[in-house]
């Protein structure tokens, strides 16, 4: 077993969706149901010892295309979406989490000694992430209060344009070099948060935005949830030219499960073998380094193999992985050190 600390997951996204509904997010954490992919006895199941829990506005027009004769789709991106109402729907996520934590349903962790300690007592480390910032406001008016409340990684831009960035569209074949990058308030956004000790997590942002926050941040680039465009021609991947920045920085690209950014094809098909999760791995190993690969599983928010299925089968990558040749040590980096490391930089803590 490897314990696996990944770099992306929904599950307050439905934890919240549920809440609306009259559930309680914490029961239904800690008791688990067979919806979604991440609740505790899952997690437990398949050793996702935890990772970066996003809060993330959905946009209520997001109606994914599907593909023409030739297999290709292009969905238009997503209307920008408005402050004050992203701000309310991201304070009632950040208190979910914050619930959790108080109730111990799961740690909100806020160093690399604190997610240590979490994965030691058995408890989901948690780490506050914030994937399109439109609830902090360009004039970075709530950015302190989500810190305080544990918020220590955020994806400026999502697949919509907002005051910050630009984002891609779920389109292939697509180059992500789609529109321009950061905004003025983008720019003062990326400073903010290599001052407070936030990482900058670069999916779902052009590769002109990419770009923009290679030359202004101090921080290694880190990409929570991406592959590589050469195998899978998705605008939401990156190129081999990204990925060389990735691996000069040291920082890290985490494997995103989402099939259709898994596929050759990329098609939304639960029926994709694990092969080709090992295969973007190989690339991303080869092409970057053994210690800048790692896992951003998107569970809760998107299709991923039936192989996999949920949090429970996170060992079926990892015995994956082992049989195409990767030693315990090289698992380790890929499973959840080589995040660790990214943070700790990221959070100014001493090497
Ligand atoms: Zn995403």
């Amino acid at each position: 077993m490897q314990a696996v600390f990944d770099g992306h997951n929904d599950v307050l996204l439905r934890l919240w969706q549920n809440a609306r509904k009259g559930s309680d997010p914490v029961g239904e954490f800690v008791t688990g149901t067979d919806q979604g992919h991440i609740d505790a006895p899952r997690s437990k199941k398949g050793g996702l010892v935890g990772g970066l829990c996003a809060i993330y506005v959905p946009s209520g027009d997001l109606v994914l295309a599907g593909p023409d004769a030739n297999g290709h789709y292009a969905t238009p991106l997503s209307a920008p979406i408005e402050h004050l109402p992203s701000l309310r729907v991201a304070v009632e996520m950040a208190d979910i989490a914050v619930r959790l934590d108080r109730a111990g349903a799961w740690k909100l962790c806020r160093s690399t000694a604190e997610i240590r300690e979490a994965i030691g007592q058995g408890i989901f480390a948690s780490v506050l992430h914030m994937e399109g910032c439109e609830a902090i406001g360009a004039d970075l008016s709530a950015l302190e209060t989500f810190y305080a409340a544990g918020l220590r990684t955020l994806g400026p831009v999502w697949s919509r344009h907002n005051a910050f960035a630009h984002g891609v569209p779920f389109a292939f074949p697509m180059s992500p070099d789609t529109a321009p990058g950061l905004t003025e308030a983008g720019f003062e956004l990326v400073k903010a948060c290599n001052r407070l000790g936030i990482l900058i997590d670069l999916a779902h942002i052009t590769e002109k935005g990419f770009w923009d926050v290679a030359k202004t941040s101090d921080q290694p680039l880190v990409v929570s949830h991406s592959n590589a465009h050469a195998l899978t021609a998705v605008a939401r991947n990156l190129t081999d030219k990204q990925l060389d920045a990735v691996s000069e920085s040291k920082g890290l690209v985490g494997l995103n499960y989402a099939t259709t950014m898994l596929r050759a094809d990329a098609q939304e098909n639960a029926a994709t073998p694990l092969s080709d999760m090992v295969r973007h791995i190989d690339y991303m190993v080869e092409r970057m380094g053994i210690d800048c690969v790692g896992l951003g599983s998107d569970f809760d928010g998107a299709t991923i193999p039936e192989d996999i299925g949920d949090a429970a089968g996170s060992q079926k990558l990892v015995a994956a992985l082992k049989s195409a040749g990767y030693g315990d040590a090289e698992l380790a980096k890929i499973c959840r050190e080589n995040w660790l490391r990214v943070l700790g930089q990221a959070w100014h803590e001493a090497a």
